[in-house]
Parts: C-alpha cells; structure tokens; sequence
C-alpha cells in the first residue's frame, strides 16, 4: 500500500510550489491527535499542524463523526438552497466573530476567500486600490497572489493591477529603524498614512494584512497598531480586511486574533483551522456595509461548493468541540505559561537564535548567523547550497520524530491546540537539541 501510493505519487501526482523531479514525498498512512505515521510506522511528532490547520488534530472523534452524519444524511447541494449544516455554521461563526460581522460567503479555502473578499472591496467601495503587506501571503490565485508579499507572487507576474505594498511592523527587523516597539508602532502608521496620502485616498478601497503574520514569520503586531490602521481606514473611507486564514480559530488563542486587540474589521478571511481541514472550507464574514452594499442589488461572484454541507458539518463539530473542550483558553494558557517561556530559555542558551516570538500555539525561532548584525542563517529566499543549514535542521528533527514548520530563516513552532504537554515538552526538547546544528554556522 506504501509503496504503491509512493509509485502512483511519483507517476501522477504534481505537487504545489515544487520542482517535482527530486521530490520525496512522505507517505503519510495516518494520524491522531498530534502525531501520525508513515507506510514503516515511523510516527511523527506534528509541530506544523499539517499546514497549519489541523488545530483540533488528526481525527477527533466528534468531528469525524459529524462528516459521517452528514455523509449519511445528504452529500451535498447547490448554493442556492438553505441547509441546516451550512446555515448552523454561518449562525455559529457568526457568533464568534467580532463586533456586528453576521453574514459568511463559503469558499473552499483561503485563497478563494481572500479573492471575494477583494471583489468585495471594490464593489463595495467604487474604488481599485488594494493596500497589502510585504512580508505576507494571501493565496495563490491570481488576485490572493498578488497581495501576497513574499516570493511565492514572483512566477505569477506580472499580476493584477491596483494592489500596491506596504511595510508592516516587525520590530526585529523594522523597517523604520525604530528601536522600541512603540518606535515601530508609531513609524509603521504614519508610514501607511503615507501610502494612502500619496495612493490618493479616494482610490483606496481596502487594506488587507494577517491579524497576526503567519508564513512569513509569526508577526505579532504591537499593541496599538492594529486599532491605528482601523482609524486610517475610517478616515479615509476604505474597508479592513483581517486576513485570519491561519491566525483564526484558535492558533492565537482567540475565535480571530483581532478580538486580542478588540478591533472589528469590515471582512475577515477564514479557512483552515474552521474544521481543522478535514474538508475543504474557507469563507468571508462580512460587517454591515459590505452587507448593505449587496442588500438590493446581486453579488457578482458564486461557487457551485459555497457551504459545502460535509464541510460546514465538520465546521459546526469544530466550534462545539473547541467551546466544549475549552480550547481557546488552554492555547492561551499554555502559550503563555509553557511554549513561550520554553522558547525563552532555548534562546538563552543557543547564539543562533536571534529572536522567539508569537502567542499561543503561534511562535517563531529566527535563526541567525550573527546576534549584532542579525545575518540570517540563510539568506531571504535560500535555496538549494544556500538553504543547507536549514534543511540539515528540518532532517534532525524528523530523524528524532518531530515533523517541523521551517520558512526561509526561522523554525515556527505551530502544533495542534491540543498537544498534550507532554509532548509540547518532547517536541521542545527536541528542538532544543538539534539547534546545536545552527549554532554552528554561528559567527558572532
Ligand atoms: N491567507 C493566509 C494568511 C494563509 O496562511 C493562507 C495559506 O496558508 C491563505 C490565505 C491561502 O489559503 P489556501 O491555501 O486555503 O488557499
């Protein structure tokens, strides 16, 4: 069965963003909870959640159950129709949702979100322009790829017109030579304001950003930052759009991370963490005047999935699993009392580790060649001979059984909410180990 899943993978299947000739897939044979295996019953520790979006782990009985029930029940139906799964799933996310957001639009992930959230926008609006982060990523169809700020957008371009780039805070490496945090705060808004001031306002129709940062490095925004661009986007009359597609549902401790700063966006962008991924689903929610906007006259825009009952089914079982289970609050806890001040002493006692950041189950490690200089172990980008020292450091830790989240420079420790301590310490423990490998490109 592994081997003929190894074969066929390697004669049929074309991956994501891969040069398929060398790849080596694992063969992933199945999972619980934190943890799965391969075809040899070789188990790994999962510190990346998948992708990370298996926030309630692999096969949570009460969610599994939910597909099944709804399997049994009836597979699927047009958009057009109402249906229990999909409206009781609208109700609940709605509920979370911060603020007077009350309607959802499905999709099928977050890019497609991220698309009809921008639509919208403009739509909404009258106006094009879309101002979106360096140091993001959003999707990769054609409008998500081009707000995305990293070089995953590259092979697309050239891309669609009127999304223009913004820096957003990131106090280690600020781009305003800030040196406190306040400093960065401060600088990053007036830098925006500066954006819109020389954009023309009047053409702004949104701004898009991640609550909290995910890929492109676990960038918690600094207090104050996130209520001072909703401020910037009421005064000049343009929408807010929170991109949670990976900071929602619980990664922050939070239903969305914009409630830790209790900042109400016009639309938030969700998918992933909604039903851990089990089945595809991904949505917008909407506040009142994106809503008003299509109250008389047609949203133009459709998808023949939209609310997906088996999808919206697993959704519904999410949420009640995570109220029940108390999930929120034990991310918070354990963010708070055991992975960050673990990744504190980390710090301490490896030079390679520049900079440990994040909130609950939602950290990063920068890896640097040089504390001062803050050279990164490998270069923005890195690739092949370049990229070594990281892949030397993702193959240790998959040799001791911990299947990690590496980006460019930095190690992100992103498990599911769930992990039991237990194995947040093994998984700790383990990177702490084999940081020692990093330590030694160190020339500080
Ligand atoms: N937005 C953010 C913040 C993401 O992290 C991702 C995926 O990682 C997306 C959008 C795209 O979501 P999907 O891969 O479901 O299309």
């Amino acid at each position: 069965m592994t081997d003929s899943a190894y074969r066929d993978d390697r004669a049929h299947v074309f991956h994501s963003w891969s040069a398929q000739r060398a790849l080596t897939p694992t063969v992933l044979a199945g999972g619980e909870g934190s943890w799965f295996w391969d075809g040899e019953g070789r188990r790994y520790l999962d510190f990346s959640s998948q992708l990370v979006n298996l926030n309630l782990g692999h096969q949570h009985p009460r969610v599994v159950a939910a597909i099944q029930e709804q399997a049994a029940k009836l597979c699927t139906v047009a958009p057009t129709f109402a249906n229990d799964a999909r409206s009781e799933a609208a109700r609940l996310i709605a509920e979370v949702a911060p603020g007077d957001l009350s309607h959802v639009f499905f999709t099928n992930g977050g890019t497609e979100a991220v698309e009809h959230a921008l639509r919208m926008a403009r739509l909404t609006t009258g106006r094009h322009k879309i101002l979106s982060a360096y140091r993001s990523y959003h999707g990769a169809t054609a409008g998500a790829i081009t707000l995305t700020g990293d070089p995953r957008r590259w092979g697309s371009e050239p891309s669609i017109p009127g999304v223009v780039r913004f820096f957003g805070p990131y106090p280690y490496r600020s781009a305003f030579h800030a040196t406190t945090v306040r400093e960065e705060c401060d600088r990053a808004l007036e830098h925006l304001e500066q954006v819109f001031t020389l954009e023309g306002p009047h053409t702004v129709a949104a701004v898009i950003l991640e609550t909290v940062v995910g890929t492109n490095g676990i960038l918690v925004p600094p207090d104050g930052y996130l209520a001072g661009v909703r401020d910037l986007c009421d005064r000049y009359g343009a929408l807010l759009i929170c991109d949670e597609v990976m900071s929602g549902f619980g990664r922050c401790g939070e239903w969305f991370a914009a409630d830790r700063w209790g900042v109400v966006p016009d639309l938030i962008t969700f998918a992933k963490g909604v039903n851990s991924g089990y089945v595809p689903l991904g949505g917008v929610v909407l506040g009142p005047r994106v809503y008003e906007a299509f109250a008389e006259r047609p949203y133009p825009g459709g998808l023949t999935y939209s609310g997906h009952p088996l999808a919206c089914a697993a959704a519904v079982a999410t949420i009640g699993a995570m109220r029940d289970e108390g999930v929120l609050e034990r991310v918070r806890d354990l963010g708070s009392t055991l992975i960050g001040p673990r990744l504190a002493e980390i710090a301490a006692r490896h030079p390679s580790v520049g900079d440990v950041r994040g909130l609950g189950f939602f950290w990063a490690i920068e890896l640097v060649r040089d504390r001062d200089t803050r050279e990164m172990l490998v270069p923005y980008n890195a690739a092949g001979a370049d990229a070594a020292p990281m892949a030397e450091l993702v193959a240790a830790c998959k040799e001791r059984g911990l299947w990690p989240f590496t980006h460019f420079n930095r190690v992100h420790v992103v498990p599911p909410c769930v992990t039991s301590e237990a194995d947040l310490d093994t998984g700790l423990d383990i990177l702490d180990e084999v940081l020692t490998l990093a330590d030694r490109h160190y020339t500080g």
